[in-house]
């Protein structure tokens, strides 16, 4: 494999291809998507709008190879995790270069999140596929079996880019299912690279097939098939809706990963300075384009004014620049059209009164999605601000009049993936985060720990099931109880009634 920097013409691909059943497939016939660096618009490289004829031959390679590789001893197929893991580590940086090219995100960030969490995952997959509870018996002496839901159809959004295909890709894989993974259309070259890897370390052709494309096209087609078992979707609420409701209708599984609007509370007792630094920070990761950023700050009213003071100067000192010069902290948004909508969000919010410190365009600047962080405060509470998932560099700060309010208004919005709770007192945050109605509750600014296994998905528009660790495996597996112990001896005719 080429060791090339990604983002010049030589990938460890060919170019303008597919992967399926262990092959690149390209055809002059589809239609050519330029992949855009969102820091210069340049052209980084062409992607294949794949047709109908791509899925059918994707599903039907996923089909071929299911039976054998969901026959493999779970230990055998956690070890080929952790040699998709050894890639990972020995192709981080390029991984990391081209999700900064791709979408650009900081080139630290980048290393973090789009090399380093990818292979702790994959390994953290691999050992609990060594000790999942794959065949137990129960307490009434049936035995519980897991086994692979089937094919699997991941699709995946920009922002994490690799993250969010290995969170799909690993715990299918332990699970035994193969799968067709089609990466967002601004971030394709990312899914085409892991799918290179996966060649590499010898990955059993067909268990593996990344498609590219438009949602609309490639993505809807893939959709419609109903040639899968399971759909896992991490994306935005309006696409996670349809294909929710597609799946439904066919009953067919579906883990829907979708957006957020999460809390930071401050309780009173807390260092304010300390939480309203470390919530800008965690707001303004990746430009704010997290799904899990903490883009309310809701801190005591009485504290308000110092908080937005705070959080201002905060955003004042974000240096926006080249993703790939290690002094940025801020690169640009993914897209024109991203860039379009967060502008608009904030002016909209500045027309109905709201006073905003910082946003609109970076002066001097006339290449590149870039704008400048911004904090916003004087709204109300059903402002669309407040309400709606801007995925931006966007933070709206709130009053509360007492932990009741703070509480009230953490779950006032569709939202329920995540939230931050900060107090100087430990009992008092443990007991605000069982009130708080989100999936993860980070307390006093804790951090995705090293191990990455807790469950992460949303309460309410959110989203449906959960990725990481046992209860992501759980997704991917259909269970099976088998009652009857086979060591008795056939039961007498005097059987007891049958009630169930
Ligand atoms: P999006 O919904 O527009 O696209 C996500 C993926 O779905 C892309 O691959 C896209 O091509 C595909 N797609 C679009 N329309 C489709 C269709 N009709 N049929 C099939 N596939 C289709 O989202 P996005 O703009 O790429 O990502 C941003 C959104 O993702 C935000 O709302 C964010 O909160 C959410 N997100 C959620 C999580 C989570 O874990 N909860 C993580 C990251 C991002």
């Amino acid at each position: 494999m080429s060791t090339t920097m990604p983002g010049s013409d030589t990938m460890p691909f060919p170019p303008n291809s597919v992967y399926i059943a262990g092959e690149w497939i390209s055809s002059p016939d589809l239609e050519r998507l330029p992949v855009l660096n969102p820091a210069s618009e340049e052209v980084i490289g062409s992607i294949v709008d794949a047709s109908p004829a791509e899925v059918e031959a994707a599903f039907a390679a996923a089909r071929a190879a299911l039976p054998t590789w969901s026959a493999t001893a779970p230990g055998e197929r956690a070890d080929v995790l952790d040699r998709l893991a050894d890639a990972f580590r020995e192709h981080g940086e390029e991984l990391a270069v081209l999700a900064s090219r791709e979408i650009g995100m900081p080139i630290k960030e980048s290393r973090a999140g789009q090399a380093d969490l990818p292979e702790r995952v994959l390994r953290s997959t691999a050992d609990i596929a060594r000790n999942f509870p794959w065949e137990a018996r129960d307490a009434s002496g049936t035995t519980v079996i897991r086994e692979p839901v089937g094919v699997v159809l991941g699709i995946t959004p920009w922002n994490f880019p690799v993250h969010q295909i290995v969170a799909k890709l690993a715990p299918a894989l332990a699970a035994g299912c193969t799968i067709v993974l089609k990466p967002a259309e601004l971030t394709p070259l990312n899914g085409l690279f892991v799918a290179a890897l996966c060649e590499r370390i010898g990955v059993p052709s067909g268990v593996v097939n990344v498609l590219t494309g438009r949602g609309a096209t490639t993505g809807e087609a893939l959709v419609q098939s109903g040639q899968y078992d399971l759909v896992s979707f991490t994306g935005s609420l309006a696409v996670g809706r349809h294909i929710g409701a597609v799946a439904g209708d066919r009953v067919v599984r579906a883990t829907l990963e979708l957006g957020g609007k999460s809390p930071a509370v401050v309780l009173d007792d807390a260092d304010v300075e300390a939480a309203v630094r470390a919530t800008v920070r965690n707001c303004f990761t990746n430009a704010g384009q997290k799904c899990n950023a903490p883009t309310r700050l809701i801190v005591p009213e009485a504290r308000r004014e110092e908080a937005v003071s705070i959080a201002a100067s905060a955003a004042a000192a974000y240096v926006l620049g080249d993703p790939l010069d290690e002094n940025s902290t801020m690169g640009p948004l993914a897209s024109a059209e991203q860039r379009e909508k967060v502008l608009s969000c904030v002016e909209g919010a500045r027309a109905r009164g709201a006073r905003v410190a910082g946003g609109g365009a970076v002066d001097g600047v006339n290449r590149g999605y870039f704008v400048r962080p911004a904090i916003i405060t004087d709204v109300e509470p059903d402002d669309p601000v407040v309400q709606e998932e801007i995925f931006g560099p966007v933070l709206v700060v709130l009053g509360h009049e007492g932990e009741d309010d703070a509480v009230r208004l953490a779950n006032d919005t569709p939202y329920g993936l995540s939230a931050e709770v900060w107090s100087g007192n430990p009992a008092r945050a443990a007991d605000l985060a069982r009130r708080i109605h989100a999936g993860q509750v980070r307390v006093n600014g804790v951090r995705t720990p090293a191990l990455p296994i807790s469950p992460f998905g949303g309460y309410k528009a959110s989203g449906l099931g959960r990725e990481l660790g046992p209860f992501g495996l759980e997704e991917y597996v259909e269970v099976k109880a088998v009652l009857g112990d086979p060591s008795d001896s056939i039961p007498s005719k005097e059987e007891p009634q049958c009630v169930l």
